[in-house]
């Protein structure tokens, strides 16, 4: 098992494990185009989070990061050439990282508002560096309810909230959810949920990378909704300098 740097506690962690651009790791396996590695922080796709890029240098040499994947539990770093020692040193592509850092904490800000609002359940989503969007069921927003969403969270944005990390027990986190994520689609066995709050606007079990305060996600604009089938709307948003 691949140990998340990114996913440590962010208690005390100077720097906190999401702002972590660089660590040492152990290749513990190898195929013929990827390594596994015994810690990594980068970040494998998922969740409607795209892979992170970067390099990953040894003694001798390097090798550009071209995809991290988690296969059945195991997370692979594809890369153009294998090291030769197993002792390397992973440095993350922080620009890109950071863009999907406020992309997936302010995908947060609008799926918890817009369930606390609309009761609106997130039926997807997918963010990407320059967009993000996200589906919406049942939904059927106005140009109205669009610009709501967006000054809520915009509100938000502004009042610089801290974005909190915890755990909490499976039978709690599901009382304090109701339907704002279906936690069927976590595995019975885990008992204990990482839970993201961001003040009374979110609270969602989530392995992403997250933002330490709202602050640093810029201003929210929202570009179109699109109808995606009955009772489904996608909202198509995209992140401004303050
Ligand atoms: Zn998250």
């Amino acid at each position: 098992m691949t140990t998340l740097l990114y996913m440590e506690d962010r208690k005390g962690q100077e720097p906190d494990p999401c702002y972590l651009r660089e660590f040492d790791a152990r290749i513990t396996d190898r195929g013929t185009d990827f390594v596994v590695l015994d810690r990594t922080a980068f970040y494998p796709e998922g969740g409607g989070q795209p892979f992170d890029l970067g390099v990953l240098t040894w003694a001798s040499g390097e090798s550009n990061i071209l995809r991290v994947t988690k296969e059945k539990g195991v997370i692979k770093h594809y890369i153009d050439h294998l090291p030769e020692t197993d002792e390397v040193h992973g440095i993350i592509d922080w620009g890109r990282r950071y863009k999907h850092m406020r992309m997936h904490t302010s995908q947060h800000l609008m799926s918890g508002l817009v369930f606390r609002i609309y009761n609106s359940r997130t039926a997807g989503n997918q963010i990407h560096m320059d967009y993000s969007r996200v589906d919406f069921q049942p939904a059927s927003f106005t140009s109205e309810d669009l610009e709501r969403i967006q000054d809520e969270c915009n509100r938000v944005i502004e009042s610089a909230q801290d974005v909190k990390i915890f755990e909490e027990d499976r039978a709690v986190v599901q009382n304090n959810i109701a339907d704002r994520v279906l936690l069927d689609l976590i595995p019975a066995s885990i008992k204990r949920l990482r839970v993201i709050a961001i003040s009374s606007a979110d609270y969602c079990p989530c392995g992403g990378t997250h933002l330490k305060n709202t602050s640093e996600i810029g201003r929210l604009h929202i570009l179109e909704k699109r109808s995606k089938g009955k009772e489904t709307e996608r909202i198509v948003y995209e992140l401004l300098p303050q």
